[in-house]
């Protein structure tokens, strides 16, 4: 699949590729990585394989021994692969680099049996938009029933072990996920059929249990970022470093530290530093750059040791004052022998560039980092929803305090994506009834918001029609005379629509309208009822007319309707009404408009 290189290019001048490991919890994304890094602790020589802080580092000869044939390291240059291991998509997109995704390939796991999740979607939806390359890797296949497994070997050999049961079973879930793939808008085969990786997206079943197929997961890798990434991996390697904020995290002895990924250049023990912050860029001095210690070495003090310098790419824990404000997901820029001014522009620019536009009314939006901010923001523009503020960290009182100043009620709402509520935020929240959304996903984060928009809506209509007057024609049954006045009480039936205690009525005297009484009472076979429907036949107590003068038997009655309850029905409520009512509304603006034709307009 890779190629020899035959550009002469100095190898140190090309960095390890980014790679982040994504897909629905619980899939593998964890046991995965696990897997490639025990394999290579065992493959390796020791030392050969480093940890970094929120990464590992798999050196290109220890690809090469647990892939075996699959990956020879004469076709590379590229010095392996740097894995973002604070798996999931939570931070995946925290990792932007200048204009794109910082990671510059990612693993998609998928669980076999499992298929596609919600969070599958959500991640291949953040993988389309950054563009960023992926393969899948469909995991678990060691739980196919019957499976027979075959420790850490390449797919075909363990394929061609398997009955014809068992692989056919296996090959309808690996199809059912191409479908799915397809379903997204993805082109996607089995990666040994891929031809142009830039085109189809390559499915690798592996199991991170078994290790089987992981030579194949890294020989795809190695070959797809030998192939397609090779330039954009050509960089300054002494020159200032560049990076992104992967964590904020208070350190015991170091104070508040930031975990980054360093991405181009190199950081250096006595470098200052421009790192985007809440408000404005943050400039500060290195004071202690901080990786993991071995694990052999924990004896008493540190969990990190002190480095002078790293280069890119690497995961590098940064040890500075002033950091309190900094961001998950913001650019860390390394000054040295440049203008402070420009870099601070630059910083500052980055941040520009992934800030969300905002408006004068809308929702709250807080996410774990700026990348998510971001995701949040695209889908919220794409659910035409106005956000008022946008903001990394966890939901506080303050925002309690934002969103209760919306004035639309749909408004008065915080969405939070990977993000914690604090305690008096939620306290605050009842009293000034503001509501917060909280989810790991963001579009059932807008699903949960849109159900709650329709529930407000519907209460809203039932609120308006309780307060409206109802149409309703109805008849005066003959022989149905029970008591001529104060009230006369008549039999009646409803033709359409649905009368209303307390409602008044009126009679067409050659289409002008005469109020006759008030309904004083509805009985249904001796029941009080506070209304009847259009079919009911009923009683009712008329308060003012008496049967044999105002009214008589066979006459036809009406609800009299306000002109302004008219309007609302017609313009807002015309779909909410059941049709018989409706037919009611339109018989009785028919007669007010043949004597005013701007009746209730
Ligand atoms: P994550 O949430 O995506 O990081 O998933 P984990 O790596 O924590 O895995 C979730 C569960 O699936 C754990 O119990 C794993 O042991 C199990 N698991 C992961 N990969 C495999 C696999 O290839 N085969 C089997 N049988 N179990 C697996």
């Amino acid at each position: 699949m890779s190629e020899p290189d035959s550009d002469t290019l100095d190898p140190t001048s090309l960095r390890t590729p980014i790679v982040a490991v994504l897909g629905h919890v619980d899939h593998g994304k964890t046991s995965l990585l696990d897997k490639i890094r025990g394999s290579a602790v065992i493959e390796g020589e020791a030392g050969a394989i480093t940890q970094h802080i929120g990464a590992t580092a798999v050196p290109l000869d220890i690809i090469s021994s647990i892939a075996g044939d699959l990956v020879d390291p004469e076709d590379f240059d590229l010095p392996g692969l740097l894995f973002i291991d604070t798996p999931g998509h939570h931070s995946f997109t925290t990792l932007r680099s200048r204009g794109g995704a910082l990671a510059d390939i990612a693993i998609l796991v998928v669980d076999v049996n499992d298929g596609f999740q919600p969070q599958t979607l959500e991640a291949l939806d953040i993988l389309k938009r950054s563009q960023t390359p992926f393969i899948v890797a469909a995991n678990k296949i060691d739980t196919v029933p019957g499976w027979d497994p075959n420790e850490d070997t390449p797919i075909n050999a363990t394929y061609d072990d398997q009955t014809d049961r068992v692989s056919s079973r296996l090959d309808e879930s690996l199809y059912e996920i191409i479908g799915n793939l397809s379903d997204e808008g993805f082109s996607a085969d089995l990666y040994w059929r891929v031809q142009n990786f830039q085109r189809n997206v390559g499915v690798v079943p592996v199991s991170a249990m078994t290790g089987e197929g992981v030579p194949d997961l890294l020989a795809v890798m190695m070959g797809l970022s030998q192939r397609y990434m090779k330039e954009e991996m050509e960089i300054d390697v002494a020159g200032p470093g560049v990076g992104t904020v992967l964590e904020v995290k208070e350190e015991k002895g170091f104070g508040t530290t930031i975990d980054t990924v360093l991405y181009d250049g190199t950081i250096r023990a006595d470098d200052t530093l421009v790192v985007g912050g809440m408000n404005d860029p943050i400039v500060t001095e290195v004071r202690a750059l901080l990786q993991p210690r071995p694990l052999a070495e924990i004896r008493t003090e540190s969990r990190f040791e002190k480095v002078d310098e790293v280069g890119a790419a690497a995961g590098i824990k940064v040890a500075a004052p002033e950091l309190a404000d900094a961001m998950a997901g913001a650019p860390v820029r390394v000054v040295r022998d440049r203008d402070l001014e420009a870099v601070i522009t630059e910083v500052r620019a980055e941040l520009a560039d992934i800030a969300v536009d905002t408006e004068e009314q809308g929702v709250v939006v807080k996410a774990d980092t700026l990348g998510s901010l971001e995701a949040m923001a695209d889908a919220l523009e794409e659910a035409e929803l106005p956000i008022v503020r946008a903001e990394v960290g966890d939901v506080a009182p303050r925002d309690v305090s934002v969103a209760s100043t919306a004035e639309d009620p749909k408004q008065q709402v915080i969405l939070g994506f990977n993000v914690d509520v604090l305690d008096d935020a939620h306290q605050r929240a009842e009293t000034d009834d503001v509501r917060i959304f909280a989810d790991e996903v963001i579009y059932q984060l807008i699903e949960e918001y849109e159900e709650f928009v329709e529930e407000l809506e519907r209460a809203q209509q039932d609120t308006i029609l309780e307060n409206i007057v109802r149409p309703a024609r109805f008849r005066i049954l003959p022989d149905h005379t029970f008591r001529q006045n104060d009230p006369a009480v008549v039999g009646v039936e409803v033709n359409s629509g649905t009368i209303q205690n307390n409602t008044n009525v009126v009679k067409y005297e050659n289409n002008e309208p005469e109020r006759v009484g008030q309904i004083k009472g509805i009985q249904e076979q001796g029941e009080d009822v506070d209304e009847a429907r259009a079919g009911n036949r009923v009683s009712v107590a008329i308060d003012g007319p008496t049967v044999g003068r105002q009214i008589e038997e066979d006459d036809e009655l009406w609800t009299q309707i306000p002109e302004k309850h008219a309007k609302i029905l017609e313009q807002e409520l015309a779909s909410e009404i059941p049709g018989d009512e409706l037919e009611a509304l339109n018989m009785y603006l028919d007669k007010q408009r043949s004597r005013d034709p701007f009746w209730g307009k």
